[in-house]
């Protein structure tokens, strides 16, 4: 094998130069800005190995956070596989949007926790409140709480579906402050799942194999049940569900409900007060 420079390299890869250079930071270990500065240095036989097996998978489709095996989220970096959906900035709102109406002292609740993102960042930009986080995916679970672990945030974590975990947290009714939920609401013959990084995401996680609302009625019909009164349901969802979870949320009895936008403009979380 022909011997290449740090630079050769990057100029004969087809993928973008800012995921390329990931790949090389990754395998290296050098930070961004000494790459810059080595860009001369012959790459050892066994990097450049795994650069081009990864830079291959990339191009065949493999997202950039599951070759790295992490992704930024919140300014903090969170460890993925792909048994979690990869983080999206757009959940920062929802994330924005919890926090928000959380009080000091309050109990928030991630539904569906993923990568564990919305807990993780809940506990440690609110050190002072209680959080737990739940998910069905035992695999995924099991990767929130190594980032909690990791980025030391408080989290209680339980498995089960939507409000099943209370039991295990043995949450009293009528206590929840915020219930935060990114819940899978990609409707079934959706043609984006079959498109980019979607396609290696856990499809349990993107959709509800329905019409894409079904989760969001059940989270709706079950968390009044653990809500305090006036404590917040926040959901994400499709930029083109705003007015039907708003209906869902208005039919379960939440109240004050309200769509917020993201950074585009566009529907992207819904919340409601509720009123029992
Ligand atoms: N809560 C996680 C996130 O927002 C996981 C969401 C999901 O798997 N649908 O990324």
């Amino acid at each position: 094998m022909q011997p290449e420079t740090i630079a050769q390299w990057l100029s004969g890869c087809k993928i973008t130069r800012l995921e390329a250079r990931l790949l090389l930071q990754y395998i290296t270990g050098y930070t961004h800005a000494q790459l810059i500065t080595r860009d001369n240095d012959t790459l050892p036989e066994a990097q450049k190995i795994a650069l081009d097996q990864l830079a291959q998978r990339r191009e065949q489709g493999e997202p950039i956070a599951y070759l790295l095996g992490t992704r930024e989220f919140y300014g903090r970096t969170f460890q993925v596989s792909p048994a979690v959906l990869i983080p999206r900035p757009e959940t920062e709102h929802l994330l924005e949007a919890a926090l928000f109406r959380l009080p000091e002292n309050g109990i928030l609740w991630d539904m569906g926790t993923g990568s564990g993102i919305i807990a993780v960042s809940s506990a440690l930009e609110r050190p002072s409140a209680t959080v737990y986080a739940s998910d069905i995916s035992e695999d995924a679970l099991q990767i929130a709480q190594q980032n909690a672990a990791a980025l030391q945030a408080k989290v209680q974590f339980a498995q089960g579906s939507w409000c099943e975990a209370a039991t295990v947290f043995r949450l009293p009714e009528n206590s929840v402050d915020v219930i935060a939920s990114n819940p899978p609401y990609i409707e079934q013959h959706d043609e984006h799942l079959q498109q980019g990084d979607l396609r290696f995401e856990p499809s349990h996680a993107l959709t509800d194999f329905a019409d894409g609302l079904s989760h969001i009625r059940t989270i709706a019909a079950q968390t009044p049940r653990y809500l305090r009164h006036g404590g917040y349901l926040l959901l994400e969802h499709g930029y083109d569900q705003g007015a039907a979870v708003r209906q869902i949320l208005q039919e379960n009895g939440f109240t004050d409900v309200q769509t917020l936008p993201d950074l585009a403009g566009l529907d992207r979380v819904t919340l409601g007060q509720n009123a029992a």
